[in-house]
């Protein structure tokens, strides 16, 4: 096994019937590309910036900012990039940042609650975001949306600050893609919409099995709700798959799900177009890909999403069938 994934490190991901996929990364901070170069990653799928503004004693600079995403985009280019805009709130506090006293922070301000709110951090994220696309290929995605105006009005602060830039004779690349994370049920629902206006989706299943279940994903007294399989997840993928490419748009998933080796089968069947996971599970996921047929999958994603009724059904399911 081990000799056959030291090869698949310089492969792409096909799958049995030769469809070729793009199995990308999750990356915190950008010490991560070493672990993400030495296993072959496609892309670099989710880069949650959250852990620059952690790891600082105060709000990091525009320059701060930009040397790290810089190099981000620099190591990985030709490849890409998606970079997720600031996701603090919720579990993730800033200590030089004191956020309300909140009932429950999971539903509360954060994200891109935030950024919307105080503008000053979001536009100093996205300037540095901006300079740096100049370097590879970048593209961008907010975190926590639930509504079309909400990613409509992080566009328009988007676009105000690179028009200032461009107006500057600052370098920036004019062909960076603007997505969103697809982790609020709402979201997931209006699918069809959102994709009139998005450059691509990331499903963030972490978040989307969280609340869709109505079950604390850090809570054990509830873990036995948190499932990825139960054919209601599974339908909103598919409606979240279908809307996308029915407007031409791609779609990807950065949740825990997207390395899980129950899942890769049925999201497979079901049209997902990128995987991003730590980078430590890609050859294990490019090594399963490549005994997997895309029209067998579609078949076993069929019965999972239409016949069975539970989570363990589902496993069962994809355990018998994939070997
Ligand atoms: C998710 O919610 O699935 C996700 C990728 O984001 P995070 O785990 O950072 O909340
Ligand atoms: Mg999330």
């Amino acid at each position: 096994q081990k000799a056959e994934w030291a090869q698949l490190k310089t492969a792409e991901t096909v799958t049995a019937d030769g469809k070729h996929f793009d199995l990308a990364a999750n990356i915190g901070t950008p010490k991560d590309l070493d672990g993400v170069l030495a296993n072959g990653a496609e892309a670099v799928g989710l880069y949650r910036t959250e852990f620059l503004y952690m790891d600082s004693a105060e709000l990091p600079s525009e320059e701060d900012q930009f040397q790290a995403y810089k190099q981000v985009v620099e190591t990985m280019s030709p490849k890409p990039v998606v970079v997720r805009t600031m996701d603090i709130g919720g579990d993730k506090h800033l200590p030089y940042m004191p956020l309300p006293e909140e009932m429950n922070p999971f539903l509360g301000y954060r994200a891109i609650r935030i950024s919307l709110d105080r503008q000053e951090i979001f536009r100093t994220q996205l300037r540095a975001l901006l300079r740096a696309s100049a370097f590879g290929k970048l593209r961008i995605m907010f975190p926590m949306i639930a509504t079309i105006q909400e990613f409509e009005a992080a566009k328009k602060i988007f676009t105000e600050e690179k028009d200032k830039l461009v107006a500057d004779g600052v370098k920036i690349s004019d062909d960076i893609q603007l997505g969103i994370m697809i982790e609020i049920p709402a979201a997931a629902v209006l699918a069809d919409q959102f994709a009139k206006h998005v450059d691509f989706f990331s499903i963030g299943t972490n978040d989307l099995i969280q609340y869709t279940m109505a079950a604390d994903r850090g809570n054990e007294h509830v873990s036995y709700l948190y499932q990825p399989y139960n054919p209601s997840i599974l339908r909103l993928v598919k409606h979240v798959i279908d809307s996308a490419h029915a407007e031409g748009k791609w779609v990807g998933m950065c949740g825990e799900a997207a390395g899980d080796p129950i899942m890769v089968p049925l999201l497979l069947g079901l049209g997902l177009d990128e995987y991003s996971m730590s980078a430590t599970s890609i050859l294990k996921v490019r090594s399963l890909m490549k005994k997997l047929s895309t029209e067998d999958m579609k078949k076993l994603a069929d019965t999972a999403i239409n016949e069975n009724i539970s989570n363990d059904q589902n496993k069962a399911l994809v355990e018998a069938n994939v070997k």
